[in-house]
């Protein structure tokens, strides 16, 4: 058994994670009194969210006519009738009040001329249930919004005595023999330190696991190491087949250009100068979801349409615009259009390519975030004492595909919904649960052994090979043919994590060790995704299966539900939840009859 020295924290409740899911979720519990301790292995502005630029939808109203029994529609539609019914209308009916809470915390939004908060078009976002024009509900802040979010929640959190431990981080999860979660087990990166962190409550934010693939929009950091935590205590991940590629990374380098620029009148061509989303969504055009945007590109790049020497990719034109609109809307893409591409967004399009964005699965939970470990008899069951919230939860709102803006407000009306929901089950009257002792040794051999890993295998190399394998096998479109091989490819892949090579043994700041650990939780996700897909034998918003094209409701509106276990994952499904909230009539629609219906824009 590995022997390391240890310092033990009690607390209440700990989020593991700065992002803005774990902020708002932090702020929320120590507003309420709770002791609440928030650990991240990056300075909290440092966390992916900060890099949002587009914005937090929310039917305000401010623009023209909005409701949030049309956001709710929208989202339904948008996550091709695969989200839970119940979450979505809670994030569409608390949508504004959680933009109001951070308007009043101090985030400094892009105004109207009257004053009120600034709503742009994004895209899939419209009115009339889908049967009107594209609605202004995305709250920006010029296109830093997460930039703006971030540092206020962090100010606040600071503000009402949360604590924070920056640069731990967090191994394995500890639980209880009955299945119950009492804590983390965490490594502090500048000292190397072990830390074992008790808890009544533990909250998962720790974001997405882009980095699974080649090209991606998110941060390095963005390894789904709450996936990888949960996957290890034998939870389930749910949906992680459905990826969400972004129509507009910047060729090469896949730097996000916000959708935001389509919602400002950005428009894409083709190498024939053609508008070519009139082609394949009549209605919107550009302001399509993103799986419709990002499959028509790479149809017209697959038809010899595309642009560039090699035609392999699209032109964005803002051009057109006026000079002061790019510079006050659109700033911060403008300097990454200048920076990644060499362009001049006021003269020249933006070269661009769909890549790897967001992921709509993740850690199972109900509405209020705490997790949930399905069973046949009761596919709700919550695991105690354990919540996940932001991008590495999975509500699940986004279901199949994410409306552009639907992470940002999902971040802070869940962090929100799972401190209410703490302030009714967390009692700060009641000792600690006693730690599973045996739960606590585990996480530290597992530390121990990837720390003197002498196989033959460079970290950086088998990341490599799994990165490159999810691009190519889990792309935009998939056939049975290519995500068999991949199944078959990343289950070797992942055979190798026994044969690693780690070669610095320090414990202060040692990034090879930390970017195993990093890889070792990237890799169940990727398993779990590739898995996911292959089983799935229909097309539903992000995953296009071409010997499948239709959407099969009868049999296929079901989550999956994935255990990963080493090399092999058991696939299970859940039921999908139908019923709303609410059941009057919401503007002369009965919610309940939100009935799935071809999904055309
Ligand atoms: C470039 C870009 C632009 C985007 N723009 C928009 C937009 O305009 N609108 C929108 O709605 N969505 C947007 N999205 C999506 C959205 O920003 C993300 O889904 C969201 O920010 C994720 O937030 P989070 O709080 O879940 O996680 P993150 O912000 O990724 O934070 C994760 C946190 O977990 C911590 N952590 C992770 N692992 C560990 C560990 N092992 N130990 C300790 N701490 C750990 C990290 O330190 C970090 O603090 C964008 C995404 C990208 C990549």
């Amino acid at each position: 058994m590995a022997e390391y020295e240890y310092e033990t924290h009690e607390y209440d409740v700990v989020v593991v994670g700065a992002g803005g899911a774990g902020l708002r979720a932090t702020l929320g519990m120590a507003e309420q009194g709770l002791r609440t301790a928030c650990v991240t292995k990056v300075f909290p502005t440092r966390s992916h969210t900060v890099a949002a630029q587009g914005g937090i939808a929310a039917s305000l109203s401010n623009m023209g006519p909005d409701h949030w029994q049309w956001h709710m529609y929208d989202t339904v539609k948008g996550s091709d009738w695969l989200g839970d019914t119940d979450a979505m209308e809670y994030l569409a009916r608390e949508a504004p009040k959680a933009v109001y809470e951070l308007e009043h915390y101090g985030v400094p939004f892009s105004r109207t001329e009257e004053g009120k908060i600034y709503q742009r078009p994004f895209g899939g976002h419209t009115t009339e249930f889908g049967e009107g024009p594209a609605v202004q509900r995305t709250c920006a802040a010029a296109d830093r919004t997460g930039h703006a979010i971030l540092h206020t929640l962090y100010g606040q959190s600071l503000k009402n005595n949360a604590e924070f431990y920056v640069e731990y981080f967090a191994i394995d999860l500890i639980m209880s023999e009955d299945g119950q979660c009492q804590g983390v087990v965490c490594w502090k990166l500048d000292d190397g330190t072990m830390h074992v962190f008790n808890a009544k409550m533990v909250v998962l934010a720790t974001g997405g696991y882009g980095r699974a693939y080649f090209s991606a929009t998110s941060a390095h950091t963005c390894t789904g190491d709450g996936g990888g935590m949960v996957a290890r205590a034998g939870l389930p991940l749910q949906d992680m087949e459905f990826v969400q590629f972004h129509p507009t990374g910047i060729y090469g380098s896949g730097c996000l250009i916000t959708e935001g620029a389509r919602g400002e009148g950005g428009y894409l061509t083709n190498s024939e100068g053609e508008r070519f989303m009139e082609r394949y969504a009549p209605q919107y055009k550009d302001l399509a979801p993103r799986d419709y945007v990002s499959r028509s590109m790479t149809m017209e790049i697959r038809e010899g349409r595309g642009v560039g020497a090699e035609g392999d990719h699209i032109h964005l034109n803002l051009s057109h615009l006026p000079a002061e609109a790019l510079a006050e809307r659109l700033p911060g893409i403008s300097e990454s259009a200048k920076i990644f591409a060499g362009v001049d967004v006021t003269k020249e399009p933006i070269p661009v390519l769909p890549t790897v964005h967001y992921n709509m699965g993740g850690i199972p939970t109900n509405y209020w975030g705490e997790v949930l470990n399905p069973t046949k008899d009761d596919p709700t069951a919550v695991v105690p004492g354990l919540m996940a919230v932001g991008e590495a939860g999975c509500a699940s709102v986004h279901g199949a595909n994410r409306l552009g803006s639907n992470s940002l407000i999902d971040l802070v009306v869940f962090g929100r919904a799972a401190a209410i929901r703490a302030g009714k089950v967390v009692d700060p009257e009641t000792g600690n649960p006693a730690l599973n002792q045996t739960s606590v040794d585990r996480a530290f051999d597992r530390f121990d052994s990837v720390r003197n890993a002498k196989g033959g295998t460079p970290t950086a190399e088998l990341r490599l090979e799994m990165q490159k394998t999810m691009q190519e096998d889990a792309a935009v479109f998939r056939t049975a043919k290519t995500m068999a091989e991949g199944l078959e490819k990343m289950t070797a892949i992942a055979g190798k994590l026994d044969d690693l090579k780690v070669t610095d043994r320090s414990l202060i700041w040692n990034s090879d060790l930390m970017e195993t650990l990093e890889l070792t939780n990237l890799m169940p996700n990727a398993l779990a995704t590739i898995a996911g897909a292959e089983a799935r034998k229909e097309s539903r918003g992000a995953h296009a299966h071409e010997d499948h094209p239709e959407r099969d409701d009868k049999k296929w509106r079901v989550h999956t539900v994935a255990r990963v276990d080493g090399t092999s994952v058991d696939l299970s499904y859940r039921p999908v939840i139908t019923d709303p909230l609410t059941t009057e009539k919401q503007g002369g629609i009965n919610l309940k009859r939100i009935a799935p219906k071809a999904r055309t824009f």
